[in-house]
């Protein structure tokens, strides 16, 4: 499983995989995109 915190709200959003390039935070109904970020955020667990 892996986890980012979203940059808006700051909620755990939660990614089936290492290939999402974006994922949706429900609580600020946006899509954060992660593909272009030059640095990882995402952290397996
Ligand atoms: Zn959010």
């Amino acid at each position: 499983m892996i986890t980012i915190d979203c940059t808006w709200c700051d909620a755990e959003l939660v990614l089936d995989s290492l290939d999402a390039s974006r994922v949706d935070c429900p609580d600020c109904r946006v899509t954060v995109d992660i593909a272009n970020d030059p640095e990882p955020i995402a952290i397996a667990a």
